[in-house]
């Protein structure tokens, strides 16, 4: 018999970013809180989308030691800098293997090339070294005491070439950016049928009918309900699409998206993306 497994999350909480003008309702641009995942068995754990800055790394590695479980991977569910910069760090702090997909490799080496007029410009000196040190998933598959976590292939979500991790065992699913659960969607790579290809994405996890997701950007204060997660996911995007066909600017846009969501954390990601479907208009 395989040990049993269990879960725990980490939420890196929101952190200012080097953006000086507002977002339009007044705050402070600040990026999204960031779930960081640890799958433990007995003795051996493994880590699903480490954090993004200097400091983030440092507290969650303090945290997968304090759990004082044996690490032996760190998986990145995508490319997107907020879920792997501080991968190689953690991966030689604890002699972990760091894997991911051939499609999130290629994305992360995208996303260093991109550092100086993206991620070191919102967070200028916070982002640790990010040479791309993961390695492909034997078969697609981490071993945790017996168990198979399965890394499953979602292709478009919030961004290209995306992938959730699969712990049948506990019904669970780390699910990346793929589902949000009560923070602002990142819609900036939403274009063209970038919404039927997320919902598309969606599907594939609905189909392995999980219990629990942890989602990329989550509310702490919110449940891991599978069932939820996935329904307003859907909804935040069936009215982004509604209002893409409706409105013709980007304020619009924002403040219509807001009334109809007022409850989710980060408007200012809102209105990156807004600013992102209507660049004509800012
Ligand atoms: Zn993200």
């Amino acid at each position: 018999m395989p040990s049993p497994l269990t879960y725990d999350v980490f939420v890196a909480e929101p952190i200012p970013q080097n953006v000086r003008e507002l977002v339009p309702n007044g705050d402070r641009r600040m990026f999204s809180p960031l779930s960081i995942t640890l799958v433990s068995g007995e003795e051996d754990a493994v880590l699903v989308d480490p954090p993004m800055t200097i400091e983030q790394t440092k507290q969650v590695g303090d945290w997968v030691e304090a759990s004082g479980k044996n690490l032996t991977h760190i998986f990145a569910t995508h490319g997107h800098g907020d879920h792997w910069f501080g991968g190689a760090e953690l991966a030689e702090r604890f002699g972990a293997r760091f894997v991911a997909t051939p499609g999130t490799i290629e994305q992360m080496k995208l996303n260093v090339a991109m550092r100086p007029v993206f991620w070191d410009a919102l967070f200028p000196g916070q982002i640790p070294q990010t040479d791309v040190t993961a390695v492909r998933a034997v078969h697609g598959v981490i071993e945790l005491e017996g168990h198979k976590l399965r890394v499953i292939e979602v292709g478009h979500s919030d961004t290209e070439d995306t992938s959730v991790l699969h712990v049948p065992a506990l019904g669970l699913v780390i699910a990346g950016d793929v589902l949000y659960n009560g923070v602002h969607q990142f819609l900036r790579e939403a274009a063209g049928d970038g919404i039927k290809q997320w919902h598309e994405a969606i599907d594939i996890v609905a189909a392995l009918e999980p219990r629990h997701i942890v989602t990329g950007h989550k509310n702490k204060e919110l449940d891991d309900d599978a069932d939820r997660a996935i329904a307003e996911t859907r909804a935040y995007l069936d009215a982004a699409a509604e209002l893409l066909a409706q409105e013709d600017n980007a304020l619009g846009f924002f403040n219509a998206m807001l009334q109809k969501f007022p409850e989710r954390l980060n408007p200012g990601a809102l209105w990156g993306s807004a600013t992102a479907l209507f660049p004509q208009t800012v």
